[in-house]
C-alpha cells in the first residue's frame, strides 16, 4: 500500500505529495483498495456460516468511506440520526442497518423506524418502553435485540473498555432474561437476536471468547423460555498494529466467533476501527522547529482539533517523512505538537526525525477516530478528505471555510 519512489511516500502508486499541494495541509488521505480489503478479509473469513458485517461508522463516516462498503454489500452500525442519514445518503441498504447506543432519543427513533432499518440493539428496559410507544404510534413494529453486558475486561484502554459492569453499556446478564421477556409481550416490538460489544483496540481473543460463552449461556436459558433468537451480534472492537501491537488475523477472530457461536444463529459484527484505521494518514506540514532547554519542537500545521486521540487517549502515530530531506538536514529528537493552545496538544512526542521547515509529514494509522473527531476548537476549520482510488485520488470533503465555522451564528440587536 505505502512505498518510497523517487524520495516521494507513495498511497497505492499515488503521491502524498502532489496531494499535500494540491489541497493543502492538514488533509485526511483514505485508500480505497485497503478498506475494500480489509472489509473483504471479514467477509471472507466467514465461508458458508450465516453472517453479516455492519461497519460501524462511528469510526469514520465519510460519505465515499460509506458508499465504498455499500457497494461491497456492507451492513452499516450506528448511533445517530446523524448516521442514519449518511448512510442513506451514501446509498447504504436500510435493512442492513443496526441502531446501536445507550441514549436514542424520540426523534433518533422516530427516524430510524421511518427508513425501517434491521435491527435496534436496545441498551436497557426503559428504551424498550419508548421504542415500543413510538413504533405503535406510527403503526409498525421494530426488530430489537438485547445488548447484554457480560462484564468481562477487555484489557484495553479504560475509556475504551464498555463491557465491564462498571460501564453505562447494555443491560446487565442478570437483568436481561427478565428484558427478554418484557420484549415478546410487546405488540410493536419483534424479538430477533442479541448483541454484545465489550470495548475497542482489543488485541487478545479471549475476551471475545468469553464474553460470547457468557452470552451463549444465556441465549440457552432464552430458548429454554420459549424465547427462540436468530442472531448473536458480537459487535467490533479487533485492534490494529498502531505501533507494536500484535492483534490476532482477521481470520482468527473470526474463527473464534464461528467456534463459540453455534451454527443455528447468524453471526453478526460490527468493526470499526479495523475496517479503516490503517487505510489513512493525516498530511501535515512543519510550520516551524523550535528548540526550548529541555526539548525540541516540531509545531505543526495539524492539531489536536484535526486528530484527538493522542490528546485524549495518548494515543500513538507513526509518522512518516512526504519526501526524503536533503542530505543537510540532520536527525533530531521531535516532539510534533500543533498551534492549539492547550499543551496537551500534541500529535507524537520523542520522534528521531530529519526535520527542516517546510516539511511535510504523515501520521499513518489516522483513518479511524480520526476526522470523526475533528473539532473546530480555536476556530479551526476541520481538514478536507482525499480517496484514492485506482491511481487517482478525489476529494471527497471540502476544507471546511472559515465563514461556515459561524455561518449559524447571530449577533445580538443593537443597544437602543
Ligand atoms: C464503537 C462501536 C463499535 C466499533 O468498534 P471498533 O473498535 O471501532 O471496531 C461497534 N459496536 C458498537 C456498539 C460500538 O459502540
Amino acid at each position: 500500500m505505502y512505498e518510497y519512489r523517487n524520495g516521494r511516500l507513495l498511497m497505492d502508486g499515488v503521491s502524498l505529495s502532489e496531494i499535500a499541494t494540491r489541497h493543502g495541509t492538514p488533509c485526511y488521505v483514505y485508500s480505497r483498495a485497503d478498506i475494500e480489503s480489509t472489509w473483504r478479509s471479514y467477509d471472507a473469513a466467514f465461508g458458508a456460516r450465516a453472517h453479516h458485517v455492519h461497519y460501524a461508522v462511528k469510526a469514520n463516516a465519510n460519505l465515499a468511506v460509506l458508499q465504498v462498503l455499500a457497494r461491497l454489500g456492507s451492513g452499516f452500525d450506528i448511533v445517530s440520526a446523524g448516521e442514519l442519514a449518511r448512510v442513506l445518503a451514501a446509498r447504504g441498504v436500510p435493512s442492513g442497518i443496526v441502531f446501536s447506543g445507550v441514549g436514542k432519543t424520540v426523534a433518533d427513533i422516530e427516524a430510524a423506524l421511518a427508513a425501517d432499518i434491521g435491527t435496534f440493539n436496545i441498551e436497557s428496559a426503559a428504551e424498550l418502553e419508548r421504542l415500543n410507544g413510538v413504533a405503535g404510534r406510527l403503526g409498525c413494529r421494530a426488530r430489537i435485540a438485547v445488548r447484554v453486558n457480560p462484564d468481562v475486561d477487555a484489557k484495553t484502554h479504560p475509556y475504551i473498555s464498555t463491557g465491564l459492569d462498571e460501564n453505562k453499556f447494555g443491560v446487565p446478564m442478570a437483568e436481561a432474561l427478565e428484558v427478554y421477556r418484557t420484549a415478546v409481550q410487546r405488540p410493536h416490538l419483534d424479538v430477533v437476536g442479541i448483541a454484545c460489544h465489550i470495548g475497542s483496540q482489543l488485541t487478545t481473543l479471549a475476551p471475545f471468547a468469553d464474553a460470547l460463552t457468557r452470552v451463549m449461556v444465556l441465549v440457552g436459558r432464552l430458548a429454554d423460555a420459549g424465547i427462540p433468537l436468530m442472531h448473536v451480534d458480537a459487535g467490533g472492537g479487533l485492534g490494529i498494529r498502531y505501533r507494536d501491537e500484535t492483534p490476532p488475523p482477521i481470520a482468527d477472530y473470526v474463527g473464534t466467533l464461528c467456534r463459540v457461536i453455534p451454527p443455528a444463529y447468524a453471526i453478526h459484527i460490527e468493526p470499526g476501527r479495523s475496517v479503516v484505521a490503517a487505510a489513512g494518514v493525516l498530511i501535515t506540514t512543519v510550520e516551524y522547529l523550535k528548540r526550548t532547554p529541555k526539548r525540541q519542537f516540531a509545531i505543526v500545521d495539524a492539531a489536536m482539533n484535526d486528530l484527538l486521540r493522542p490528546a485524549l487517549y495518548a494515543a500513538w502515530h507513526d509518522v512518516q517523512m512526504l519526501e526524503e530531506p536533503p542530505p543537510e538536514v540532520t536527525e533530531a529528537r521531535y516532539d510534533l505538537v500543533g498551534p492549539v493552545c492547550e499543551s496537551g496538544d500534541f500529535l507524537a512526542n520523542d520522534r528521531a526525525l530529519r526535520l527542516a521547515p517546510g516539511a511535510r509529514l504523515a501520521l499513518m494509522c489516522a483513518g479511524a477516530y480520526g476526522h470523526v473527531m475533528a473539532s473546530n476548537y480555536n476556530a479551526r476549520p476541520r481538514p478536507p478528505e482525499v480517496m484514492v482510488d485506482a491511481g487517482v485520488a478525489h476529494l471527497v470533503r471540502a476544507r471546511e471555510s472559515i465563514p461556515a465555522l459561524y455561518a449559524g451564528e447571530t449577533l445580538l440587536p443593537d443597544a437602543p
